[in-house]
């Protein structure tokens, strides 16, 4: 049997578009579903592979056959026939792939024009000047698309006609005129290409269909295809659609225009879109008149109107979704020309999503499908307006979403400083560091020229909700100067900048901030979301104020709260760095008493805000070098002091001097010594301590050294008093009737003898802060798992621990063995761009490798400990993909920064509803 190459619009299955692309597939739908669409046909992307797979690119050998049985149908339907004089028939030939592609080509209008074909259509029409306005757009057009004539050539031509008619606007050139244009046209294409213009239409009509199926490896749309990361399943050559033309430049009664169902700015259920009286399609687009809102149909053309509206409704009863559609009115008949799901910004979608179940058209599954979780992000930060015409100065990672405006500010103390005086102010460094902290605090944003996704800067930014550009290796940071260099470019202290935490683009000035909307509707559609999904959503919350912003987003819990944000608080700094310097044991638990109280209030408060919701701790866990200021910068200021104690001694001797010379006149000179030395002698000794230990604490790959469990098992003392707070802290909510659920989490682990230690010393003070309060305390113990090995003895691990969470950041460098700080801005981005990884690692969850390793460990976990708790708290726990894989392998929970738990909401209800 022949194969079958070219389907009719009536024919066609409208759900299969990898064979009839999108274009084509809905040309189908709508022709079945009975809404009035000029006749016409597809021929599909296996005849596009099967031209392109051919050395010779030669055309299937029965497709011109299959394509001449279809146009007739299309004659008959139109009662004209293509090619003749007599009542000529004219096509369009319009691309069209299983996804919509910028980047291929374009539609061809009125094809089979030629000298014959004009005269019937002249004759038909009795309006020559339409006829030679429909002729010279044909030939620019397929002198353009289909044999590559630069668009300038005809420009040059038309610019010469119009000088030469001696008008400015197209739409006043005479039939005359156009002919001429014609005759000028015919000449730019044969001298470009050394032939004729094709004069016969089969001919016109396969060189088309060619240039169609070429242009699917065109430049353009190859580049498009590798940025959109469109792989052949979602999309694998195009079709080649074929319509009879109608004309919405017949006449006064003819019109053609764009619509969208609802309004796709604000998702209202109005008509919402433009159209032009006597015109074709292009002239809407091309801006070349200015074209009228829809609602004005109704008093122009009320009769069409009526019908227009008809045919609104019909698109979304039958899509079941907001249709962007073109149409054509030729002689006061309605034509739809094409349609497609229209696209709409977050503030429609969710606004349509909720609207359309209301009205029965949807149902709630439907509804939360429609919408990509990641679109919501739009919704919770203030971000850049999209009209701005600023063009950005540099380019970072996009490391915390949402736009920020302030004075760039080149160190935290200074940014605080401003920040408490009123300014907006951009913090800028070339990375974070926990002593920074306090910037980030009084700051809008964060730009830093190193560091990645998962970088302190990134991940603090993100747990505030602040907008955060990092690794922006374009800009160099003096911070001495208080300057950033950015090519030719310079940003000094005080400048205004705005960055754009969603895209990466830094610009100098400040660009309009559109607010963020956490509307009702969102509210409503995120209570379905809940309803269907099977995952919780945690928050990585640290302070009682992420606290209450996490359930401001709905969380249904804390799933990481890093205990170290709250040792940076520059109030306990000092403290905590008493408790690091400290010698002995005793000099530690001195240090460590100030800070129990205080951690007990914390934990007190973010366990008050959160009730009845569980609330998972994790003991502290970066390298205590951390807390401590850097080496060169004690070796400095010890320097400075040093000079300084040499200068007060000179005053001490000049002042005890002055007095012994004038000790008998009672008016004499008094030398000021502005300190005291032994107080400096003080201040010295400390940061020399401070130094010594500094240098003791150095290690060379810090962050796979002393940190995490390791560091609790070397300063117990550390541990116990955290675990002793959060005891105490849940202690003192029940005595208040707050029902609180602690866990304690332990980082790093990788034996089941690290758990087991910590855990005796947990059961010990339990029952000591049980027998203090006189009453009973639940508390969770459980595990991260980071360390490659903790997930190979996850069925060890689980005989100590109630719960597992994946730090999939560590576990992430842990399996590939790549730097977190370092691989995304030194080598990550040549893997993608050669294909080496298909996406960053960091941020979308390797399912193959570390996905691997997780689903072992939840399946080793649950043999000893059936049905065991087990989540996720790295960046990935917030990523729709990732959460999807989560729901797959049967996690418990996903944990994310507060402002992504409505995206992993969403997420979330998709992966439930997709596995049925
Ligand atoms: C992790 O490693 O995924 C994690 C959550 O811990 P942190 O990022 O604090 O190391
Ligand atoms: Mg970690």
């Amino acid at each position: 049997m022949e194969k079958k190459w070219v389907y009719s619009f009536a024919e066609g299955d409208g759900k299969n578009k990898q064979l009839l692309g999108g274009k084509g597939a809905n040309l189908c739908e709508l022709t079945q579903s009975g809404i009035r669409v000029p006749p016409g046909f597809v021929i599909t992307t296996e005849a596009c592979l099967s031209y392109l797979n051919d050395p010779h690119r030669t055309l299937p050998h029965d497709l011109m056959e299959q394509v001449k049985t279809h146009l007739r149908s299309v004659e008959e339907a139109m009662h004209r026939r293509f090619g003749e004089k007599k009542k000529p028939l004219l096509v369009s030939v319009r691309s069209g792939s299983a996804m919509s592609m910028p980047g291929m080509m374009d539609t061809i209008l009125n094809l089979g024009l030629n000298q014959d074909t004009l005269e019937g259509l002249i004759h038909d029409t009795g309006n020559e000047r339409f006829c030679y306005d429909a002729y010279r757009r044909f030939i620019q057009l397929f002198g353009k698309v289909a044999l590559g004539v630069p668009d300038e050539l005809f420009d040059e031509a038309f610019e010469q006609i119009k000088k030469q008619a001696q008008v400015t606007q197209d739409i006043d050139l005479s039939a005359r005129d156009l002919k001429d244009i014609c005759k000028k046209f015919l000449q730019v294409v044969e001298r470009y290409t050394a032939k004729p213009f094709p004069h016969d239409p089969n001919e016109q009509l396969e060189i088309a269909i060619k240039a169609v199926f070429n242009s699917w490896m065109g430049k353009r749309a190859v580049d498009y295809r590798r940025e959109f990361k469109i792989t052949p399943e979602m999309a694998n050559g195009t079709a080649v659609n074929i319509v009879a033309m109608v004309f919405g430049n017949m006449s006064n009664n003819s019109a053609t225009g764009v619509g969208f169902t609802r309004d796709p700015g604000t998702g209202e259920n109005v008509i919402f879109g433009e159209y032009l009286v006597n015109a074709q399609g292009e002239d809407v687009v091309a801006g070349i008149r200015t074209p009228k809102p829809l609602a004005a149909m109704a008093d122009e053309m009320p009769g069409i109107f009526k019908e227009l509206m008809e045919l609104r409704n019909s698109l979304e009863s039958h899509f079941k979704e907001v249709q962007d559609f073109e149409f054509t009115i030729e002689e006061g008949v309605l034509y739809c020309l094409q349609t497609r799901n229209g696209k709409m910004n977050a503030t429609a979608m969710v606004r349509t999503s909720v609207e359309m179940v209301h009205e029965g058209l949807i149902d709630k599954n439907q509804a939360l499908l429609r919408i990509k979780p990641d679109m919501l992000e739009q919704l919770l930060f203030p971000r850049l307006d999209p009209h701005t015409d600023m063009q950005p100065v540099a380019k970072g990672l996009a490391a915390s979403p949402g736009g920020a405006s302030g004075i760039a500010i080149f160190d935290a103390d200074r940014a605080e400083k401003m920040g408490h005086n009123g300014h907006k102010v951009i913090l800028v460094r070339e990375e974070t560091k926990p002593e920074d902290i306090h910037g980030f605090f009084a700051s809008q944003g964060i730009l830093t020229s190193r560091g990645g996704k998962t970088s302190h800067a990134a991940v603090v930014a993100r747990g505030m909700g602040k907008p955060c550009v990092a690794g922006a290796e374009g800009i160099t940071v003096d911070v001495k100067l208080r300057q950033a260099i950015i090519g030719e470019v310079r940003i000094s202290e005080g400048d205004i900048i705005t960055i754009d935490g969603s895209t990466g683009a830094v610009y100098l000035g400040e660009v309009p901030l559109i607010d963020a909307e956490f509307s009702s509707d969102l509210v409503t559609l995120l209570s379905w979301a809940d309803e269907k999904a099977r995952l919780l959503v945690m928050a990585n919350a640290d302070t009682p104020a992420d606290a209450k912003r996490a359930l401001k987003f709905g969380a249904m819990g804390i799933g990481l709260c890093r205990t170290e944000r709250m040792f940076n608080d520059p109030a306990r700094l000092p403290i905590v760095i008493d408790m690091i310097i400290a010698d002995t044991k005793e000099e530690r638990e001195k240090a460590l008493d100030k800070l129990l109280p205080i951690q007990r209030d914390d934990f007190k408060n973010i366990f008050s805000i959160m009730a009845p919701r569980p609330v998972t701790i994790r003991l502290l866990d970066p390298p205590i070098h951390e807390f401590l200021p850097q080496e060169q910068q004690l070796i400095d200021e010890i320097d400075i002091l040093r000079n300084l104690r040499k200068n007060l001694r000179g005053l001490r001797v000049l002042s005890d001097t002055v007095s012994f010379m004038y000790q008998n006149d009672p008016a004499h000179p008094k030398v000021l010594t502005p300190a005291d030395p032994e107080l400096l002698d003080a201040v010295i000794l400390k940061k020399e301590m401070m130094l010594s230990k500094v240098r003791s604490l150095h290690e060379v790959n810090p962050m796979l050294g002393h940190r995490g469990v390791r560091l609790g098992l070397t300063f117990p003392e550390i541990y116990s008093m955290q675990i002793r707070a959060i005891l105490e802290a849940a202690a003192e909510c029940r005595k208040e009737g707050i029902d609180v659920h602690p866990e304690i989490m332990i980082p790093q682990v990788c034996t089941a003898q690290e758990l087991n230690r910590v855990k005796e010393w947990v059961a010990e003070i339990h029952k000591q802060v049980e027998d203090a309060y006189g009453l009973k305390i639940s508390c969770s113990f459980g595990s991260m798992l980071e360390v490659v090995r903790a997930c190979m003895r996850a069925e060890n691990l689980a005989e100590e621990a109630e719960f597992f969470s994946f730090g999939t950041n560590d576990l992430t460098q842990a399996t590939f063995s790549f730097s977190r700080e370092d691989a995304e801005n030194k080598f990550l981005p040549m893997y993608n761009m050669n294909h080496i990884l298909q996406d960053n690692p960091f941020e979308v969850l390797d399912v193959k490798g570390v996905g691997k390793l997780m689903e072992l460990a939840v399946q080793w976990g649950r043999t000893t400990r059936p049905g065991m708790k087990v989540g996720i708290c790295g960046e990935h726990g917030g990523h729709p993909a990732s959460i999807e894989f989560c729901h797959q392998i049967g996690l418990t929970y996903v944990s994310c920064s507060s402002p992504r738990v409505p995206i992993a909401r969403l997420a979330a209800a998709h992966a439930a509803i997709k596995s049925g």
